[in-house]
C-alpha cells in the first residue's frame, strides 16, 4: 500500500497535525508513505518514515502523478491552497487530472482525508 502526501506552505500545519493524529496507521509496516520534499521532511519530524521525491516546484508533484499513472500509488492526500498561487500549476493540474484518469483516490482537504483512511481502514480489516 503506497500513500502520497503534499501539502502547498499554506496548508503544511494541517498536514502535519493530520498525520501526527493517524501516527499509528501511517506506520504500520504495510504502509510505504511517499511525499514531495519539503512535505516529506515535516512528515519526518512528525515520526513518519517516509520516503521523499523532489521539492513540488522542483517537479516532486510531476514524480507522485508518474507513479499515479502506473498504479504504483493507492491514495494521494494532496492539501491544497486555494488561496495562493502556485508556480508549478501545470504540475498540480497534472496530478489530479491523473488521479481521476485512473480512479485513485485523492483528498485535497483534511475532511475528506479522514474519510478516505477511516474507509481504507475498514476495507483492509
Ligand atoms: P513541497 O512541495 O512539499 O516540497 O513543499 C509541495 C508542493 O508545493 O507541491
Amino acid at each position: 500500500m503506497k500513500i502520497a502526501v503534499i501539502a502547498h506552505d499554506g496548508k503544511k500545519a494541517e498536514m502535519v497535525a493530520f498525520l501526527k493524529n493517524n501516527l499509528n496507521i501511517l506506520n504500520k509496516k504495510n504502509i510505504h508513505l511517499i511525499a514531495t520534499g519539503t512535505t516529506g521532511k515535516h512528515a519526518m519530524d512528525a515520526g513518519l518514515k517516509v520516503e521523499r521525491m523532489l521539492s513540488g516546484p522542483l517537479g516532486g508533484d510531476a514524480q507522485i502523478a508518474a507513479q499515479v499513472a502506473n498504479h504504483e500509488v493507492d491514495i494521494v492526500f494532496f492539501f491544497r491552497d486555494p488561496l495562493d498561487k502556485h508556480p508549478h500549476e501545470p504540475d498540480i493540474a497534472m496530478l489530479m487530472r491523473l488521479c481521476d484518469v485512473h480512479n485513485i483516490p485523492l483528498a485535497t482537504n483534511p475532511a475528506t482525508a479522514e474519510l478516505v483512511l477511516n474507509g481504507f481502514i475498514k476495507h483492509h480489516k
